[in-house]
């Protein structure tokens, strides 16, 4: 039972480190990494609570990275989270957060919702990381959408009304500073991002020929067919398989169930039996 993609309160998951090592675990987890955004804050906590209840804990960060003026998240696994190059590029990844909340509330404010950076920040534990999520959660507890669907379908999605472009890390220094930390970079849940095929396989070209490990091959709640197709892309492209419930929060649906997620096709090369430090 394998987990390699998750969130905390480090991030804009709602469970601490540890309570996250803890349910992962309750529901059957071995092998477990947390993945904030951006932040390798939550790691000491979780791997203390996971060294406890005796559950194998990989270190895991989700770099937010901008390619070609698109927002692709990078999954880092099994590095060394003390290597300075890659905690500077997640330090200047994480700048920016709160003008970039400044700028999307004045936004919701002209269409007429008021106290969205206040309400946005007061929902996240840590105000480095604020972020969409928590702009989503403000905007459905005031009643303004029904859903975390609809408050990025309506307001908050990339092109949307009340998006604001920003800029994350380069692709080739995420995947740099993830090997110079001994890590493994993965592509996460290439099956949400709205590229074309042929911009999906420039990705996975680039991706690889920059020293990228593997692709999410299952995340969140894909079906069967997503995971049958991006495990023939990972073998078109030599890449390994990742596998992550991306578990943000309880009674998530677009989030798969924390600890566990589906076994992976049989043409697979799984990402965890390259890992090196735990
Ligand atoms: P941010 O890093 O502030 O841009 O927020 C990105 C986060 O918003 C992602 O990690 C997801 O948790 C969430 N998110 C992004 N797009 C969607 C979407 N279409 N539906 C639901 N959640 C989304
Ligand atoms: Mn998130
Ligand atoms: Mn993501
Ligand atoms: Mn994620």
């Amino acid at each position: 039972m394998i987990d390699l993609h998750c969130h905390s309160t480090v991030s804009d998951g709602t469970l601490s480190p540890a309570e996250v090592v803890r349910l992962a675990h309750e529901n059957g987890c071995t092998l477990l990494a947390l993945t904030d955004h951006d932040h390798t804050g939550g790691l000491a906590e979780a791997r203390a609570e996971a060294d406890t209840i005796g559950l194998r804990f990989i270190n895991g960060v989700e770099i937010s990275v901008t390619w070609h003026g698109r927002t692709i998240h990078v999954v880092g696994l099994d590095f060394d989270p003390e290597n300075e190059t890659l905690q500077t590029l997640l330090a200047k990844v994480r700048q920016g957060r709160l003008k970039r909340l400044e700028a999307i509330a004045a936004k919701l404010e002209k269409k007429g919702i008021a106290g969205a950076f206040e309400g946005a920040l007061a929902l996240a534990a840590n105000p480095e990381m604020v972020g969409r999520t928590h702009l989503a959660e403000f905007l459905i507890q005031n009643n303004h959408v029904r859903n975390k669907q609809q408050a990025f379908a309506k307001y908050l999605g990339d092109g949307k009304s009340c998006a604001v472009p920003h800029q994350w890390a380069e692709l080739a220094d995420c995947v740099n500073a993830v090997n110079g930390a001994d890590g493994l970079a993965v592509i996460a849940h290439p099956m949400r991002y709205d590229l074309s095929a042929t911009a999906k396989r420039r990705l996975f070209e680039e991706f690889k020929a920059l020293g990228g490990a593997g692709i999410e091959v299952h995340s969140g709640n894909c079906d069967k067919n997503d995971r049958l197709n991006y495990a023939l892309l990972a073998e078109r492209y030599g890449l390994l398989a990742g596998a992550g419930s991306d578990f943000h929060r309880l009674n998530d649906f677009s989030g798969g169930t924390l600890g566990a997620c589906p076994e992976l096709p049989p043409n697979c090369k799984p990402v965890w039996e390259h890992f090196r430090r735990h």
